[in-house]
């Protein structure tokens, strides 16, 4: 058969590689080298495939910075070669990788899609072939002016293609697991693909791809409740090491207005720790100033995650943290978009 593009398939772990040992009838870690003879599908699909397996394979709960790393130098010392990417990847973590890539991968021109399944490929049932097959075709579809037709990174799963610094893990049952709430999905994959292509990205095309490989993990999410306590806060928000906080707030963005709290917030902002507000809502953005809680918090240094997933907020902190040198321009990016991240009205 004549192929066409090429594209790497990486596979790090997660269910999707699991297939069953014929001699126990357990299901254990496939070897990707060997996917073609796992998979008999392969033969029929018109792109070239290479694949690439970390070893050890991890469960995705074991997901790192250090790993996106060594993720972020595998694809760029070969993105030249390849057409596009795809990453099988636990679904757990996969919305935390696929943020903190599209931040590493700066000038993205190709795609680079993250797949998993909640069926293991090899059971009978399984979500993981449809996943994994889709997201190949996905990551080598291309204009026939030669420009891909999906230049970033995204997760497919179940139908969907989403932006992946969009995504959340919304269902650990049902094999819908990912959704967008705050961003239209960038395809509907049915009989026919179905692009929205005025929501994809549009890359500059002129300049070099420039991946980073570092990250800052002094960073924490804090989810406000009722009885949050002043001691247990302080503590945190005192460690020295701490550079940003991701804070689950309520509804548009609101905080309890007890005085030591704002006093907390304004001391850790006036150290250098940057606090991004995002709402515990799924969908919907943070006005700070609707209500007057807000607006305290506001007046403490705090800033607007707007409608930024706890993900991609949690991942953008790491990646600024490691990039820049200062506080200032760090909290000017967290109110910009870099990679589509995020929606300021
Ligand atoms: N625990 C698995 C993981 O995230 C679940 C999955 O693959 O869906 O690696």
């Amino acid at each position: 058969m004549q192929r066409t593009n090429k594209v790497l398939l990486i596979y790090t772990g997660g269910t999707i590689g699991m297939g069953m040992n014929p001699k126990t009838g357990a299901l254990e870690p496939l070897d990707f080298n060997h996917l073609v003879e796992n998979l008999p599908e392969f033969e029929q699909i018109s792109t070239d495939i290479d694949t690439y397996q970390f070893v050890p394979v991890i469960d995705s709960s074991d997901m790192n910075p250090a790993f996106w790393g060594k993720l972020v130098s595998i694809i760029a010392t070969k993105y030249e070669k390849y057409d596009g990417f795809v990453i099988l990847h636990g679904t757990d973590t996969m919305s935390y990788t696929a943020s903190a890539l599209s931040y590493m991968f700066e000038n993205l021109t190709k795609p680079i899609i993250l797949t998993g399944s909640q069926l293991p490929i090899g059971q009978l049932r399984t979500d993981g072939k449809e996943n994994l097959m889709t997201s190949i075709e996905l990551a080598s579809s291309y204009y026939p002016n030669g420009r891909p037709i999906v230049p970033e990174v995204a997760i497919y799963f179940s139908g969907h293609l989403l932006r992946g610094n969009r995504s959340t893990k919304q269902n650990a049952e049902e094999f819908n697991a990912f959704n967008s709430f705050n961003y239209p999905h960038l395809c509907e994959a049915g009989v026919k693909f179905k692009f929205n292509t005025h929501n994809i990205l549009t890359p500059d095309y002129d300049l070099p791809m420039s991946p980073h490989t570092t990250l800052d993990n002094n960073v924490i999410i804090l989810s406000l409740f009722p009885g949050i306590k002043e001691g247990i806060f302080d503590h945190i928000l005192d460690l020295p090491c701490l550079h940003g906080i991701v804070m689950r707030s309520y509804g548009s963005g609101n905080a309890p207005q007890q005085p030591w709290l704002i006093k907390l917030f304004k001391k850790a902002t006036a150290r250098g720790v940057t606090i991004v507000n995002i709402s515990q809502c799924i969908s919907g953005q943070v006005e700070m100033s609707r209500y007057d809680t807000g607006y305290q918090l506001k007046d403490a240094g705090v800033i607007s995650g707007y409608d930024s997933t706890v993900e991609a907020a949690l991942t953008k902190l790491m990646f600024l943290y490691a990039t820049c040198t200062d506080t200032e321009t760090i909290r000017a990016y967290m109110n910009k978009s870099i990679a589509g991240e995020i929606t300021i009205p």
